[in-house]
């Protein structure tokens, strides 16, 4: 298992390469080239891609391979990004699950995770900027309203570097923000053999997305990618700019 884990990883770490190159000019062109460019390998992460139209959650050349602004200095994530994290959580976004999307920002992505989970699943997005909250919930009723309705999604605003106790512990948590280092609140709130994939900022200024796993209790880290994401911080510091 861990051996195959290894090879995968070798594999998806070389072909990564070919993120950035699958831009399209409809959401089923872009799915079908993350995958022919082998960003992700995950089957069900392709279906959630699919089935979630990112034109629901960004104005701004929906179809490209690149992050968008969506205002309050936030970005929806590039489409390759959305894939790989999506892959790397394939095996605990599964039927039932219990999730949460720290910086959920658009909602793009808590709606792939929620596709995954199922109906009998639970996706938690939270969100610090209000603003991102109440467009998120408006980009998810324009194709997704059910899940809003039906508890499948929930949205809260708050700060995501304490988690979201009340529906701990989760199976999988995604963080879609560069912390400065992994929130315990965070690794508190992982289920037993749960996974979370977070983006963590170095001394340097550089980012690693790193594979979190709770094993026995135990937590395991392991660095995937290198990556740049917009940072996890406070409503100030993101208001007036991230300085
Ligand atoms: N995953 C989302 C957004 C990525 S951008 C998408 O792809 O659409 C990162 C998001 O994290 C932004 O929306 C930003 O407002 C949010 N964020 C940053 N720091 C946060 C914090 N401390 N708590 C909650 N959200 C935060």
């Amino acid at each position: 298992m861990r051996r195959l884990e290894f090879i995968s990883t070798l594999i998806i770490f070389t072909t990564r390469s070919m993120a950035w190159r699958s831009s399209g000019t409809s959401n089923k062109e872009l799915v079908e080239n993350l995958r022919k460019n082998h960003v992700f390998a995950s089957q069900r992460a392709y279906d959630a891609m699919l089935a979630v139209d990112r034109g629901d959650f960004t104005r701004n050349d929906p179809y490209q391979d690149a992050p968008q602004r969506i205002g309050y200095n936030a970005t929806i994530s590039a489409p390759h990004m959305h894939a790989a994290a999506l892959d790397y959580l394939q095996n605990h976004l599964v039927a039932g699950a219990n999730a949460l999307d720290v910086g959920s920002g658009s909602g793009y992505l808590t709606v792939c995770m929620a596709k995954m989970v199922g109906s009998s699943g639970t996706v938690v997005g939270i969100e610090h900027m209000g603003e991102l909250v109440e467009l998120s919930k408006k980009n998810i009723e324009k194709h997704h309203k059910e899940m809003l309705d039906s508890g499948n999604v929930v949205l809260v605003e708050g700060d995501g570097r304490q988690g979201f106790a009340e529906k701990a512990p989760y199976n999988a948590i995604h963080v879609g923000a560069a912390a400065k280092g992994v929130p315990k609140a965070l690794t508190d709130q992982l289920a037993e053999g749960g996974r979370m994939m977070i983006p963590v900022e170095g001394e340097d200024g550089n980012q690693e997305f790193m594979q979190i796993d709770k094993i026995d209790g135990k937590i395991e880290k392991k660095t995937v990618e290198h990556v740049i994401y917009v940072p996890l911080t406070s409503r100030d510091k993101q208001w007036s700019g991230h300085r």
